[in-house]
């Protein structure tokens, strides 16, 4: 993008003037922010339009959730003017960090959120149609605070600072039909800015509206109290996004949302598509779609339905939607397949259900066993089968996931249809995860090896006769990070970590599969052997947490709540402050990420194996030169064979042990064979922290008591995860841990999002 300093800053004043009536002297930030990314709209129209008008053959990406995070910094990133920008703005006395106050858009929980924002960017910079579809939450994910060591939520208020990177596309408008109400669905566009290529592809939230505007009249005479309380549902349905991560909740409201935006999305398309005049028979020749997981799989039967309204027959819809639709999986634990209530959903939304049906009538008439191969049953509906039957293909996440949708999972549908089913491996974009928040680092890259790896990450392989030449910037840089991290936690966790210290970090969602307790556990495994004498040369270790957990994840809170009081605990004992510290970082979000990632010495990926799918905040922290200290699961199998099993610490079971350990597991035997992990999990009971909820008391039995204890083998797990982390504590900073750093980070080309979508690009969408 061509830029000139002066013509931008005469823009600015223009947007600020129309806008807020003031000048670049007298706007605060919210005006300044607003103007600065206006200025910038104004200069991408031609070649937003471009790409919006262009006749090739496009995805789109259907998404619940979209984990932008925050959108200035990137964007001007991607298109060339970072730099440009924020030169202009010194010379008249401003600066763009003061835009580090603009929320995130975290209209997302977590890794599947951020997996769609990353590939959104990826495809652009790669050239690739590819469009995403989903929701104007009006509130994304909550705000955490904690008080008392529990975790509070708060509202998460995104449209606080405006939305100036959206665009209202009025004229796109359409209407969703449920049974009891019929809705307006307006899409709001972002354009989302390949890197340095002058690509821009969409993507497209759709709010809900009210049908008229309000009829306050009516209302007031008490005439028209169904048609007010019609009116005033149709907002909520993207009111609010539902906070949890990897759990399916049979909530009819998150059912409107699903239909909501599909049903929306797939009316734009067959809209526009129409105009071009020709059959929707050939609608596959200038579309295909993604499902990001079991979320938009009720676009299936809506797309068939739409279809037949069209004229088209059952059979000629089925065979368009055959072509058109993918879906990913995300998970293999039972309590995140969406299944849904066939009563429910044959009320609120009749000719879909309608479809269903149909799907399940062709899946018998296919000859496929209805007691193996199943769509509804029992009157319920299963999401993911529906996906498999009608996708022309399936994808897992990484190599070990997809083995286990393979042998396991979907082993039935696997073995009927196995064309279908392939594996696309997770990726980041490196330009927010390396180039953004690591710019120092990115520096010494460019210098030794160019800039190629910005969009062809596997180049970083060039660095590896480097590595030994590298080793002291990057030991400088990596500390500068430690300190801009812990002045951050000073001002927003109010508590003092020194950069010297080793940060060992866990941050991702609260889940009892991911295994914080694992980590906690541990860390007072530490602290008693400290205290007693028997532990005698600990390295000053800092133990950084963050994670939300689900609001009505009971067992997550716990956790927090337990992790908070051995901070309590550590950090307000003189006996060990020179040797270790715990924090439990506030409201980890996309931004606090960008701040961690690159500050890290541990990465902690300890799920139970066989849990994580993936995983990609893993890869953040190896982008960023980071040792895995974790498990045989997700995308760890992966890092291990490019970067070597021996750069990277790993521990615990494998899938394989976990299976065979399942059959025979006692927890009491594990605690009572080590003392030390004893005095660690009897704090839950023993008054060493209050309680007065019960939570520690509950926690403690969900480890040693009740129907399956320790479902997750934790206590089978620690002795070896204490082990492979007192080895790794032993390893810090020695020339020979750095080396391992820096192999991790000339190894990570694969984990390169620009690598995912090109995949997803050849093997599944044919998108040239
Ligand atoms: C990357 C990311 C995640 C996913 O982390 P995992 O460790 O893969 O679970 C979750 N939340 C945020 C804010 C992220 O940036």
């Amino acid at each position: 993008m061509h830029f000139d300093q002066k013509n931008f800053l005469a823009d600015v004043e223009r947007v600020l003037h129309a806008e807020y009536a003031c000048d670049i002297k007298s706007a605060g930030k919210y005006e300044l922010y607003n103007a600065v990314s206006r200025a910038v709209m104004e200069e991408v129209f031609e070649d937003w339009n471009r790409e919006k008008t262009s006749e090739r053959r496009r995805c789109g990406y259907f998404s619940a959730e979209f984990l932008m995070g925050r959108a200035i910094y990137s964007n001007l990133l991607n298109l060339g003017i970072l730099d440009g920008v924020n030169a202009a703005l010194s010379s008249v006395g401003e600066d763009l960090k003061q835009f580090e106050e603009v929320e995130d858009a975290a209209l997302g929980n977590g890794g599947l959120g951020r997996l769609a924002a990353c590939y959104l960017e990826s495809a652009a910079s790669k050239n690739i149609a590819l469009d995403g579809y989903g929701i104007r939450y009006r509130y994304g994910l909550f705000r955490q605070t904690f008080v008392d060591g529990y975790q509070h939520e708060e509202g998460d208020d995104w449209l606080r600072w405006g939305d100036p990177w959206s665009v209202r596309i009025e004229r796109d408008a359409v209407l969703v039909k449920f049974a009891d109400q019929t809705v307006k669905a307006v899409p709001y566009d972002m354009p989302i800015f390949g890197y340095k290529n002058g690509v821009v592809n969409t993507l497209r939230l759709w709010q809900s509206e009210p049908v008229q505007a309000f009829d306050f009249a009516s209302f007031n005479e008490m005439k028209g109290e169904v048609k007010a309380t019609e009116n005033f549902n149709a907002t909520k349905i993207t009111d609010v996004l539902y906070p949890n991560d990897n759990t399916m909740v049979g909530k009819i409201l998150r059912l409107r949302q699903q239909y909501f935006m599909v049903s929306a999305s797939l009316q734009d398309i067959v809209r526009k598509f129409k105009a071009t005049g020709k059959s929707l028979k050939e609608l596959p020749e200038k579309w295909c779609f993604q499902l990001n997981d079991t979320h938009p799989v009720i676009a299936i039967p809506e797309l068939l339905r739409i279809l037949q309204t069209e004229g088209l027959t059952f059979d000629e819809a089925f065979e368009v939607c055959a072509a058109c639709f993918n879906f990913t999986n995300h998970t293999i634990m039972a309590e995140a397949l969406e299944k849904w209530d066939a009563l429910a959903l044959s009320d609120l939304l009749p000719g879909v259900y309608e479809q269903i049906l149909n799907c399940q009538r062709k899946l018998e008439a296919d000859g496929l066993d209805p007691n193996v191969f199943y769509i509804v049953r029992d009157n319920v509906i299963h999401m993911a089968n529906l996906a498999i039957f009608v996708s022309s293909h399936v994808n897992g996440v990484a190599e070990i996931h997809t083995n286990i949708l393979k042998t396991q999972t979907f082993r039935n549908w696997y073995e009927r249809f196995p064309e279908k089913f392939v594996n696309i491996t997770n990726g980041i974009t490196p330009r927010r995860w390396l180039l953004l928040n690591n710019p120092e680092l990115a520096r010494v890259i460019d210098g030794k090896i160019g800039t190629g790896w910005h969009t062809e990450l596997s180049e970083l392989k060039k660095l590896t006769p480097y590595l030994s030449e590298i080793l002291s910037d990057f030991k400088r840089i990596k500390h500068e990070n430690k300190e801009k991290l812990a002045a951050y936690i000073r001002t927003h966790e109010g508590v003092e970590v020194s950069p010297d210290f080793i940060f060992d970090v866990q941050v991702k969602r609260l889940h009892e599969y991911k295994r914080q307790m694992l980590n906690a556990l541990s860390v007072l495994y530490f602290y008693f052997g400290i205290k007693d004498g028997s532990i005698t040369d600990f390295p000053p270790t800092a133990f950084l947490f963050g994670a939300k957990a689900a609001p009505g994840y009971y067992m997550a809170k716990a956790i927090i709540k337990f992790i908070n009081e051995i901070a309590n605990l550590v950090n307000n004992d003189p006996d060990v402050h020179d040797k270790m510290k715990v924090v439990f970082m506030q409201n980890y979000n996309v931004s606090y990420a960008e701040k961690i990632v690159c500050a890290a010495d541990i990465s902690e990926q300890i799920s139970m194996a066989g849990m994580e799918a993936s995983g990609t905040g893993n890869m953040k922290f190896m982008l960023n030169g980071t040792v895995t200290l974790g498990t045989m699961d997700g995308a760890n199998v992966e890092i291990c064979e490019e970067a070597g099993r021996e750069n990277n610490y790993i521990f615990g079971a494998t899938v394989e042990e976990v299976a065979a350990v399942k059959k025979f597991y006692c927890p009491r035997e594990q605690v009572e064979g080590d003392p030390r992990l004893k005095r660690a999990l009897e704090t839950l009971i023993d008054g060493t922290f209050p309680d007065e909820a019960g939570m520690l008391k509950k926690l403690y039995e969900s480890m040693v008591g009740g129907y399956e204890p320790d479902r997750y083998l934790v206590l089978y797990d620690f002795a070896d995860y204490v082990r492979v982390k007192e080895q790794l504590l032993r390893d810090y900073g020695s020339e020979e841990y750095f080396m391992k750093c820096l192999v991790n980070l000339a190894n990570v080309g694969k984990f390169s999002a620009d690598r995912s979508v090109t995949d997803y690009a050849k093997l599944i969408w044919h998108l040239a």
